[in-house]
């Protein structure tokens, strides 16, 4: 049986701060702000694999309340939600990213993101889709107080 999952995270930009998406440093002015290493891709990949599987969402699991996870890789939150599908008898099998930013351009680092989420995932390179785009000057983003991501998770049951 075929399931799949929606997720979504935001998070604030600001000068001299690192960036993070999707498990890889972007050399950029502006890096993302938050609890943990403020990674919009994984968190939105996460919750994309728990809404998957019916398991809630990133803030049940890895509360932003808890000192515990204070500047965590988020890798970390990939891994322990993969061991919690893999639990309830679920493998991911596909995953499809937008990320939205209008700094920095990510067009040159779409292909080691896909790599590396790949790789976090277990997930052949065909099965790992990234797209980025900017807002066109719109909004928070084109104004880039922040960064966007959007992710579609399908997983299946192995049984
Ligand atoms: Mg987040």
């Amino acid at each position: 049986m075929l399931r799949a999952g929606l997720g979504y995270d935001s998070h604030r930009l600001l000068p001299g701060r690192p960036l993070k998406l999707g498990g890889v440093e972007i050399p950029s002015p502006l890096g993302t702000v938050g609890h943990s290493d403020a990674d919009v891709v994984l968190h939105a990949v996460v919750d994309a694999m728990l809404g998957a599987a019916g398991l809630g969402d990133i803030g049940e699991w890895f509360p932003d309340t808890d000192p515990h996870w204070h500047g965590a890789d988020s890798a970390i939150f990939v891994r322990e939600t993969l061991n919690r599908l893999n639990e309830k008898g679920y493998q991911v099998h596909q995953v499809d990213v937008i990320i939205l930013a209008e700094t920095p351009r990510l067009g040159p680092y779409k292909e080691s993101i896909r790599r590396r989420l790949a790789e976090l995932l277990g997930l052949p390179l065909d099965r790992v889709n990234i797209k980025a785009k900017t807002s066109e000057g719109m909004g928070a983003i084109g104004r880039s107080e922040g960064i966007a991501c959007q992710a579609l998770v399908t997983i299946v049951s192995r049984t």
